[in-house]
């Protein structure tokens, strides 16, 4: 008998972390599906529509809020950022696991909403290490890697509100740490009651 329902995990980390880097390893090695998120930043080189965001405008973006499309939403660096409700609440009842890589705030509101998620904090080793990756990526100002290195030191904070966290230092190490933590999160009795009181009413025909 197979287990139906699937489990949301929320990856968030500083950005610059390489969650980004970790999502798509554990999406084509174990097949997780990655909710895609919409918001208002605009596509950096080499980013796709629909891939890598659903790229909207502001006005788009707040109709989305209006008409109660998203999970959960927030600012972050003058920009909106959410994630669509349809396409993850989908994946979960056809037992799919789903991985949503949203920074904090919305991490926050969505475990409010759903308490059964599994919140997953990624970290550098060190803060050197972020500011050394941020620069190396090459994609931003050094005005708005600032911006991110401050935004990082204060959210050091939320750290201790999530369930788990895992040390990004080496990519291979931590994306199989990850898919073990999440397979042993999925079969987790928490993530199993329907399936035992599915199991457990199936007696009633025999006795
Ligand atoms: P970036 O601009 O580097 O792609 O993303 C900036 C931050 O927004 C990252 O921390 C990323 O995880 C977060 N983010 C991406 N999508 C969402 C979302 O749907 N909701 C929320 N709350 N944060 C998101």
């Amino acid at each position: 008998m197979m287990n139906k329902k699937g489990i949301i995990a929320i990856i968030s980390g500083f950005s610059g972390a390489g969650k980004g880097t970790v999502v798509e390893q554990l999406t084509k090695r174990y097949g997780y599906a990655v909710s895609i998120s919409a918001t208002t930043r605009k596509p950096r080189e080499g980013e796709k529509e629909g891939v890598s965001y659903f790229y909207k405008t502001k006005e788009e973006f707040e109709q989305m809020i209006e008409r109660d499309e998203l999970i959960e939403y927030a600012k972050y660096v003058e920009n909106y950022y959410g994630t669509p409700k349809e396409y993850v609440l989908s994946q979960i009842d056809q037992g799919k696991d789903v991985l949503l890589e949203i920074e904090m705030q919305g991490a926050l509101k969505v475990k409010e909403k759903f308490p059964e998620v599994s919140l997953i904090f990624i970290t550098p080793p060190s803060a050197e290490e972020l500011r050394s990756r941020l620069v190396n990526r090459g994609t931003e100002s050094i005005e708005v890697i600032n911006k991110r290195m401050a935004r990082a030191k204060e959210e050091c904070a939320y750290m201790k509100d999530y369930d788990y966290i895992v040390v990004n230092d080496e990519l291979e190490e931590c994306v199989e740490q990850m898919h073990r933590l999440l397979q042993s999160v999925h079969y987790s009795k928490r993530n199993q009651q329907e399936l035992a009181e599915k199991i457990r009413k199936d007696f009633d025909q025999y006795l």
